[in-house]
């Protein structure tokens, strides 16, 4: 038992290189974001920020909906508020699961109490369009939704033709896009999908704690339906929806854009240091351009990729579906996979991940993003990992990873 008197050190965490599928290194200045005053939550210039964040994450989303703000939590409270908020017990939702995440999504809609259908992929693969739409033609359901970046698997879901099939059939369209948005293309206008919610902690180069969501009209329409106003806010031109109340309240994404509305009826107070960070990683993101950015994780990625193979590790999984901002790779035979990630952090100070379900303890997974989405990251994780491999006499080709991944910053 350790002194409840007792006030341990001043915070000293070491510098690590975040190297592993998210949590990442944060950019400098989003250090600098988190680090500035507190005001208070209607402070006119705090509603200021709260309409420029707005703004900026409809820049980062690629879209028009006016319904684009921040859920304050980690990523998953941006998937738990849209998929409480629209579906209402009974509801039905189809789930195509490629990875871990997916099946979180199907957790969380049955905790819902939806009807849940899920089209199972095999683990390194994604789903197709045709899949879906059969499986919408036969099931009905109100909502698609779908992981893009699962980075358990470190595959891309394509968007787009399931938005076609989606919109086609008059289905709601929802994508967790954490672990893929800044890093990989995502169009939520263009791809009709109706619902999109990420974090800051993977390419958006910022910490955990602040979900971006965005909404399409539709789906705030539907989500609106459901409206009850807290009894201690509401007034008289206040109309509670015809749909069932929301089960949760701090989810409640109806009363959450109300607070983020004209109105700004209060509802929990907003994270300002957490919304300082996600203004910020969204002015780097569109200050570099999305496409610079997103060509940069593709570079790294790439030269990471490339890397592994010439130092003649295998990847793990379809590689024409690879997320660029993450790569899944074999440990190799006779190799104790987290002696060697033990040795990388404490050697080295680099991070690097493991995998979930059936992947644990077969793959390693090493990420390129956001502030790490850099040469030196991937030159210094190569020449460290083959290190630490040849030190375990693993059987590779000693000299040859950082040779090919310099060729990509040639
Ligand atoms: C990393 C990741 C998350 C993270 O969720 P948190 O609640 O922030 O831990 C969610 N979804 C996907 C697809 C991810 O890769």
């Amino acid at each position: 038992m350790t002194n409840p008197m007792d006030t341990f050190e001043t915070l000293n965490p070491p510098q690590r290189m975040l190297m592993g599928p998210g949590p990442i290194n944060a950019y400098p200045r989003v250090h600098q974001a988190l680090s500035q005053s507190l005001i208070g939550q209607y402070d006119p210039v705090m509603t200021g920020y709260m309409n420029q964040v707005q703004s900026l994450y409809r820049g980062v989303f690629h879209t028009q909906n006016q319904q684009t703000m921040l859920v304050d939590g980690t990523a998953r409270s941006g998937i738990e508020a849209v998929l409480v908020s629209v579906l209402e017990p009974g509801d039905k939702v189809l789930i195509p699961v490629i990875g871990r995440f997916g099946h979180l999504l199907c957790e969380i809609a049955n905790r819902v109490g939806a009807q849940v259908k899920t089209i199972d992929i095999e683990w390194g693969e994604v789903c197709m369009p045709d899949q879906v739409e059969a499986a919408i033609k036969s099931f009905q359901p109100k909502l698609v939704a779908t992981v893009q970046g699962d980075t358990s698997t470190t595959m891309n879901q394509p968007l787009a033709e399931i938005g076609e099939v989606c919109k086609k059939h008059g289905v709601l369209y929802y994508c967790d896009a954490t672990a893929s948005i800044a890093g990989n293309e995502l169009k939520v206008d263009e791809w009709h999908l109706d619902a999109v919610s990420a974090g800051l902690q993977k390419c958006l180069g910022g910490p955990s704690g602040s979900a971006p969501i965005t909404l399409s009209d539709q789906c705030a329409t539907v989500i609106n339906q459901r409206k009850h106003i807290e009894a201690g806010i509401r007034a008289d031109h206040h109309i509670n929806g015809q749909g069932k109340m929301i089960q949760s309240n701090y989810f409640d994404l109806a009363m959450i854009m109300d607070y983020w509305g004209p109105e700004r009826l209060n509802h929990h107070t907003e994270a300002t240091s957490m919304l300082y960070a996600a203004r910020e990683c969204a002015r780097l993101f569109l200050e570099e351009g999305p496409d610079t950015v997103i060509a940069r994780h593709k570079q790294a990625g790439d030269a990471l990729a490339a890397g592994l193979v010439a130092m003649n590790l295998e990847l793990f999984g379809n590689q024409t579906y690879k997320m660029n901002n993450v790569v899944g790779v074999y440990i190799p035979a006779n190799i104790d996979g987290d002696a060697v990630r033990g040795e990388l952090l404490s050697r080295f100070g680099i991070e690097i991940g493991t995998s979930f379900g059936p992947l644990h303890g077969k793959i390693w997974r090493i990420g390129t993003m956001g502030y790490n989405a850099r040469q030196e990251c991937v030159l210094t994780t190569l020449a460290a990992l083959e290190a630490v491999l040849i030190k375990h006499r693993a059987n590779i080709n000693p000299g040859q990873a950082v040779a090919a991944a310099i060729e990509y910053y040639a």
